[in-house]
């Protein structure tokens, strides 16, 4: 799971990085606005940690950019415990959820449990990108109405880029998402899959794009 922690505060970055140092987490830190959200029109992130108080962007902005964007992202805001205008305006801009500070870690952790949940549940049972859908309950893919004669691996690597549709996926992401559905994928695995992924997409109106450094980017053409 990849968590985005967006504050300025180091006692408070510590504390939420210390919180999920754990296998099967990696959490982003950024501590400027602006730079946060560059990330979040780039990246995909499982649960998004922000404050309002930030250099150069206030939260409240970062996220109704987000939502502007129409990334769906779960999103706990933290806010002082003095300022209910701000909690009120990180609702109404879009946010899941909120925390007082100074917040119990404990808490701070169920609530992300129960939103990267909600949002996992929230993605749908089908995904569709162009001709191509991926009924996610049957794990079954189609193009043009055709079944495509897909791997459990190769299935699970096509719905995390599906999801992500038109944003880059790192490698990194890849391996975390497809460890997590109980596989252990290496770099070169992840390779010969998305070849393989072309392969079977080669006539069709979507295209699995490297970007060098970055990762892959699934998109209509
Ligand atoms: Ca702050």
């Amino acid at each position: 799971m990849r968590i985005l922690v967006v504050e300025d505060d180091p006692a408070q970055v510590a504390i939420l990085s210390h919180a999920f140092d754990k296998p099967g987490y990696t959490v982003v830190h950024e501590k400027d606005g602006k730079r946060a959200d560059h990330l979040l029109s780039v990246y995909e992130f499982d649960v998004v940690i922000l404050d309002m108080g930030l250099p150069s962007m206030d939260g409240a902005e970062v996220l109704r950019r987000l939502r502007h964007r129409k990334n769906n992202v779960p999103v706990l805001i933290l806010t002082a415990r003095d300022e209910v205008e701000d909690r009120v305006r990180g609702l109404d801009m879009g946010a899941d959820d909120y925390l007082t500070k100074p917040f119990d870690i404990l808490e701070l952790e169920a609530r992300v449990r129960s939103l990267i949940r909600r949002g996992h549940a929230g993605s749908g049972a089908e995904l569709q990108v162009g001709t191509l859908k991926l009924d996610t309950v049957g794990r079954l893919a189609t193009l043009n109405g055709e079944a495509l004669d897909l791997s459990a691996r190769e299935l699970n690597m096509l719905e995390v880029l599906m999801l992500s549709a038109g944003r880059i996926v790192s490698k990194e992401r890849l391996s975390e998402q497809l460890s997590g559905l109980g596989d252990l994928v290496s770099d070169n695995a992840i390779e010969v899959y998305m070849s393989r992924l072309r392969k079977h997409l080669k006539a069709s109106d979507i295209s699995i794009r490297t970007v060098r450094g970055l990762g892959y980017m699934l998109e209509k053409q």
